[in-house]
């Protein structure tokens, strides 16, 4: 396959290296592209765009050339930056933590909507994230609602550091916590939202997984247990005993399993109602 040769302008690069990852077979090759060579040379779109004649060094060839290879190889773009932008906001990740996904943005919209709909979005809330990864539910609801508190938990301290540097970053540090601890286990009530991604894939499914997913993203984040829903039955009953009355529980799912998780929400007497169950942008039910 043609390597970027001297010379090259970061235009012809960029074109170069998305064609390359078109042929490939990747889906997104001009954003993919975009994000490396922006990468290698710290530059955003604006810059990318003024900067667009400029000749690439020989260093800058290599480098890019390196990070095109591990592309190549299957290794996610956040991965490869080590930060993805979720909810507008820019997260970094650690091995130990998810690739935050555009469709656990329906679990934050869903939750803003209980809120409005409660009047709540001025009230200093308190909000927990179960198994809160890189923060990214968390700090996106912190970052919409200016009165509320948050603490995130987790059982990987490495995942808890890299939220801790997420929240510190986006100056959220001072009304965000993060403690370990499975699911809700190391918390005392009360909290008026509660949160939570959790593993939900069932376990012989995780060999099927895309090699992006399946390589790179935490085991734990991941394997929900013989049916998927082993993390669902373990935190909804601890997120029952710890909310307020009138208090919101909400949990991402995974395809075809919002009708198991609403019962066994009814099971710890949470009530569902009609606008309880909210569908991704695909379609598919996606947050309880
Ligand atoms: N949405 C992720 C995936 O499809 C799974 C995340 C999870 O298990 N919570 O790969």
């Amino acid at each position: 396959m043609t390597e970027i040769v001297a010379g090259a302008t970061i235009d012809s690069a960029r074109r170069m290296l998305a064609s390359r990852l078109s042929a490939a077979g990747l889906e997104s090759p001009e954003l993919d592209a975009r994000l490396l060579v922006g990468h290698a040379l710290q530059l955003d779109l604006t810059g990318l765009v003024m900067h667009g004649q400029r000749a690439l060094s020989a260093a800058d060839i290599t480098w890019l050339e390196a990070l095109m290879q591990r592309r190549l190889a299957g290794e996610p773009v956040a991965r490869i930056l080590g930060t993805k932008e979720f909810w507008g906001l820019e997260l970094q990740l650690s091995a130990d933590t998810l690739v935050p996904r555009p469709d656990t943005e329906t679990v934050v919209e869903l939750a803003l909507e209980h809120l409005a709909a409660g009047g709540d979005l001025k009230r200093p809330l308190r909000i927990a994230d179960l198994g809160t990864g890189s923060g990214a539910i968390l700090l996106a609801l912190l970052s919409e609602l200016p009165a509320a508190y948050g603490v995130g938990t987790d059982i990987s301290h490495a995942a808890l550091q890299t939220a801790r540097d997420n929240a510190r970053i986006l100056g959220l540090g001072d009304r965000a916590g993060f403690i370990a601890g499975s699911y809700a286990s190391a918390l005392s009530p009360p909290f008026d939202l509660i949160v939570s991604n959790p593993p939900y894939i069932p376990s012989r499914e995780i060999d099927d997984l895309a090699i992006d997913v399946r390589a790179y993203d935490p085991l734990r984040a991941l394997d929900g247990g013989a049916d998927g829903l082993d993390a669902y039955r373990a935190l909804i009953p601890q997120a029952a005993q710890l909310l307020q009355p009138g208090g919101t529980l909400v949990v991402e799912v995974g395809q075809g399993q919002s009708e198991d998780v609403a019962e066994l929400m009814r099971a710890a007497r949470l009530a569902i109602d009609s606008s309880a169950i909210k569908a991704d942008l695909a379609g598919i039910p996606r947050a309880v």
